[in-house]
């Protein structure tokens, strides 16, 4: 297939890399679960009780595999929260659940970076959460895990490191709404597609990061990342 002319240069596509293979996953949108773990619910001043999921979304080239995350501007109150990342194969509409783990591709760890500031002003005034969320490098993610190899876990520890001193330690298996039920909630929204990624919700724990600070997280079993804030 020969690509049409173009006015302009055409974008470039957002490729992820993929553990133990030379071939990359090609990203196609990004949409991320709020509040799915009671206790970070609690800590952002919620009801923990099983209230319907609620998604937002981030850009595709939000995304990025690099070791450096640059502190983004107009923020002085950026969060770190880390998540189970899924990326799909297949996708559709109304998905069933007992359907819906044949749509994963595979699994990585990301951070859902936040500036919070922003985001509480932006619920104060009852304005969306893009200025908050969907910034450029907002989301690192690891190299991605094929399911072939890692089947589908649904316990596993996830957990977030600044400077050696543990931030973040939760699992899987605290998970409100679980990866079969967010995959069917998020196709009676959304036409859900093979190259999208889903970012999970993160555990409790979630604070502000430093221009210098050292950050490791994992889901254990999946994949581990590590930045620099710079
Ligand atoms: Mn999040």
């Amino acid at each position: 297939m020969s690509l049409p002319a173009t006015v302009i240069p055409l974008p470039q596509p957002v490729l992820l890399p993929v553990e133990g293979s030379a071939e990359s996953f090609p990203v196609r949108r990004v949409y991320c679960v709020g509040r799915n773990y009671a206790d970070h619910a609690i800590e952002m001043g919620h009801d923990p009780n099983r209230e319907p999921p609620f998604f937002f979304q981030k850009n595709a080239d939000n995304l990025f595999a690099g070791k450096d995350f640059p502190y983004p501007p107009l923020s002085n109150d950026v969060h770190f929260e880390v998540e189970c990342v899924l990326a799909l194969k297949a996708g559709g509409a109304d998905i069933k659940a007992e359907n819906a783990l044949d749509c994963i591709y595979g699994y990585g760890v990301g951070i859902d970076f936040t500036r919070r500031d922003l985001q509480a002003e932006a619920k104060k005034l009852g304005r969306p959460w893009e200025l908050a969320k969907a910034f450029e490098h907002s989301a690192p993610v690891s190299a991605l895990v094929p399911a072939s190899r890692l089947g589908h876990p649904t316990a596993g520890r996830v957990w977030l490191d600044v400077n050696g001193e543990r931030k973040q330690d939760g699992d899987l298996n605290q998970m409100i709404w679980k990866v079969p039920e967010i995959i069917a909630e998020l196709s009676k929204l959304f036409v859900l597609a093979p190259g999208d990624v889903i970012m999970t919700g993160t555990p409790a724990g979630v604070a502000a990061i430093k221009k210098g600070d050292s950050i490791s997280c994992g889901v254990d079993g999946i994949a581990t990342l590590s930045l620099k804030v710079v």
